[in-house]
C-alpha cells in the first residue's frame, strides 16, 4: 500500500492560535497527520511518497474559480482590508445554511460569503496546505488509474465539508471529490463516506451527477455538525436522483450496529459497479473520539476495512477526520492492512 504525503500541511498551524485576542483551540491540527505518518512508518506499510503536482485545473473541475480565487488570495485580501495581517475568520457565529444570493465586494463580505462556518481559520498557509492536500488525493488516484490495488492519500486539510463554493468543517478543498472527478474519465465512481460526521460537500458535488454513486454513514445531523445536510431523504436530483444515500445514525453506535448499517451501504455500491472506489476515511468515528461519539473499536475498523476490500473495486483511500491522537495511527493502519494482497 502507497501512502501519499507531504510535510506542506504544517503551514496550516492550527496548533495555539489566537484570533481577535482570543486564544482558539483547534482538534484539528499536524499532530494528527504526524500520528497517522509515524504510524504507516511504523508499521512498514509501504512506500511514502511525496504528491505530485497536478495544477488548479482538477480543482476546478470541482470548485467555483471564483471560490478558488479567494481561498488563495483571502489572507492578503484580509490584510489590506484591515490594515494588518491577520488570521481570516468568519463574523458570524454559527453554522448557516442561508446565503446571500451574489458575493459583496467588500471584504468581510466576501469572507462570509465563502464559508457557511464560523470558526476555521484561513492563515498564511492554508491555501498552500489544501492545495498540496488536495494534490496527495490526485496522486493516489493515479496509482489506482495505473492499476495498484489502492493507494492512501494521508490528506490534511481533511475535506469532505468543502462544498462547490464553500468552505466549513476544517475543509477547505475536496479532496476525496477532486480525486473522483479525475477518475471519472475512465467511468463511474463510487465514494463511500464512512467520517462520523456527514460528507456534505461532496454531497453537494455530486448530487445531480449520474455517474458518481455517494454513499455516507454518520452521526444523525439533528444533533451533529453539519446539522444542514445529512438526511435520509436527500436522494440526489435530476439525473442524479437515486445515487445519493444517506445513512443518519444515533450517538453511541457500537461495532455490531455500525456494521449491520455498513452492509446495506456495500450492497448499494456492488449493485452499481462502479469503475473505482473512494473512501473517505474519517476515524472520528472512533471509541472515545474528542469529537465523535460513536464507539467504534480498532477491531471495527479491522472488519470495515475488511468488508469494503471484499468489494475488490479498485480503491482509493483519502484522510478525513479523527481527533483521538493515541488510537488515531493504529486504527488508520488496521484499516488500510485489509487492503493488502
Ligand atoms: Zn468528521
Amino acid at each position: 500500500m502507497h501512502t501519499i504525503y507531504t510535510d506542506r500541511h504544517h503551514g496550516h498551524a492550527t496548533e495555539n492560535l489566537v484570533i481577535n485576542g482570543q486564544p482558539i483551540e483547534s482538534r484539528e491540527t499536524p499532530a494528527r497527520a504526524e500520528a497517522i505518518l509515524a504510524a504507516v512508518r511504523a508499521a512498514q506499510l509501504g512506500p511514502i511518497l511525496a504528491p505530485t503536482d497536478h495544477g488548479l485545473a482538477p480543482i476546478r473541475a470541482v470548485h467555483d474559480a471564483d471560490f478558488v480565487m479567494y481561498l488563495r488570495t483571502a489572507y492578503a485580501q484580509s490584510a489590506a482590508y484591515f490594515g494588518e495581517a491577520r488570521p481570516v475568520i468568519a463574523g458570524r457565529n454559527d453554522v448557516t445554511s442561508e446565503r446571500a444570493p451574489s458575493c459583496p465586494e467588500d471584504f468581510p463580505g466576501r469572507r462570509d460569503y465563502y464559508t457557511y462556518d464560523y470558526e476555521d481559520p484561513i492563515l498564511e498557509m492554508t491555501w498552500d496546505a489544501a492545495y498540496w492536500s488536495a494534490q496527495c488525493a490526485l496522486t493516489a488516484a493515479d496509482l489506482v488509474r495505473a492499476g495498484e490495488r489502492a493507494a492512501y492519500a494521508l490528506c490534511r486539510p481533511p475535506g469532505h465539508h468543502a462544498m462547490p463554493d464553500q468552505y466549513g468543517g476544517f475543509c477547505y478543498l475536496n479532496n476525496v471529490a477532486i480525486a473522483a472527478r479525475s477518475l471519472q474519465a475512465d467511468g463511474p465512481v463510487a465514494i463511500l463516506d464512512i467520517d462520523y460526521h456527514h460528507g456534505n460537500g461532496t454531497q453537494a458535488i455530486f448530487y445531480a451527477d449520474p455517474a458518481a454513486l455517494f454513499c455516507s454513514l454518520h452521526a444523525d445531523p439533528d444533533f451533529v455538525y453539519p446539522f444542514f445536510w445529512g438526511r435520509a431523504d436527500e436522494r440526489g436530483a435530476g439525473a442524479g436522483l437515486g445515487l445519493n444515500h444517506n445513512w443518519p445514525l444515533p450517538l453511541h453506535m457500537d461495532d455490531v450496529a455500525y456494521l449491520v448499517v455498513l452492509d446495506e451501504a456495500l450492497h448499494v455500491i456492488a449493485d452499481f459497479a462502479p469503475r473505482y472506489l473512494l473512501v473517505s476515511l474519517g476515524l472520528d468515528a472512533a471509541e472515545g473520539d474528542l469529537i465523535g461519539k460513536f464507539r467504534i473499536t480498532t477491531q471495527g475498523f479491522r472488519e470495515i476495512g475488511r468488508r469494503i476490500a471484499a468489494l475488490r473495486f479498485p480503491t482509493v483511500i483519502v484522510q478525513e477526520g479523527g481527533y483521538r491522537l493515541d488510537t488515531l495511527g493504529d486504527n488508520a493502519v488496521t484499516f488500510l492492512r485489509a487492503f493488502e494482497g
